[in-house]
């Protein structure tokens, strides 16, 4: 089981692959710290919420309820550091004509991309990375688990997890991503007090979901659109992934999904947005 910083609220989703478990926390947003990832470009520093008690990295799942209709879609571009073999023998982990079809109906989008991807797919990463209408986050160097017990995967020790994620920064500085978002997903959505302690020195939001897309593994593109359609509330983050042999039918989906959302009046926004609202929220 997922052992939880805090008392879970009626929110807790799972799927065969993935696991979102609500806090009560109310966070506000704050100016970026320090600490956050250098940009090579000078800009407004992103916005990222206030640390949690005891100055743990804040937990971040979804924007404000009552600040329009907005939705961020959010794409796991994942990649463990052993899959590289796989890759080599031909396995796709990238999804460029996701990416294509995002551009083409002009949908901003968070991507939460592993280092090991970026390095695996160095040209998609700096496009994505480099393109106004996305932005790139961090999901961790290796795609290793964050606590025990996480849908199998290999696990991260407490010692290993701030640089895993510095690593995965470094990936993105050098293939050309000019600047990633101070925002990190943790593998499987897995976290504990334990590793929102070791993340504290880098300075990220961490970012959850409140709409599990299902997408992972999933054949059926229509199955995905109603999960979504029928789950988004205003302010919503949905999670989805952008590795075509992990998530099939989500290129489709996404096709749907967007004019469905649009016909209902939603706007898609980029997560930033969502975390850069939360200071206004009534
Ligand atoms: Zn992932």
């Amino acid at each position: 089981m997922i052992t939880l910083l805090r008392r879970a609220t009626a929110v807790c989703a799972l799927s065969a692959a993935l696991a979102a478990c609500g806090t009560d926390r109310s966070p506000q947003a704050v100016p970026a710290p320090v600490s956050a990832p250098p940009s090579r470009l000078p800009a407004p520093a992103p916005p990222t919420l206030a640390p949690g008690p005891a100055g743990l990295t804040p937990v971040f799942e979804h924007g404000p309820r009552t600040h329009g209709r907005t939705v961020a879609l959010t794409f796991d571009a994942d990649m463990t550091a052993g899959q590289g073999a796989r890759a080599a023998a031909g396995e796709r982990f990238d999804h460029p004509r996701l990416i294509a079809t995002l551009r083409a109906l002009r949908v901003p989008a968070t991507v939460f991309m592993t280092g090991r991807w970026a390095e695996q797919y160095p040209d998609q990463a700096r496009s994505i990375g480099r393109d106004p209408l996305f932005e790139v986050a961090n999901h961790s160097y290796s795609h290793y688990a964050f606590t025990p017990d996480c849908y199998g995967l290999p696990t991260v020790s407490e010692e290993r997890m701030r640089s895993d994620v510095e690593r995965a920064y470094a990936a993105f500085r050098r293939v050309g991503v000019p600047e990633p978002m101070p925002y990190f997903r943790f593998p499987g959505g897995c976290y504990d007090r334990r590793a929102l302690r070791a993340l504290t020195p880098t300075g990220v939001t961490a970012v959850q979901w409140d709409v599990v897309g299902g997408d992972a593994f999933q054949t059926d593109a229509d199955a995905v659109v109603r999960q979504v359609l029928d789950g988004v509330r205003p302010g919503s983050v949905v999670v989805l992934h952008c590795t075509r042999s992990a998530a099939p039918a989500t290129e489709r989906a996404v096709r749907a999904i967007v004019p469905g959302l649009r016909r209902e009046g939603f706007r898609f926004v980029k997560v930033s947005e969502l975390i850069g609202a939360v200071g206004d929220r009534p």
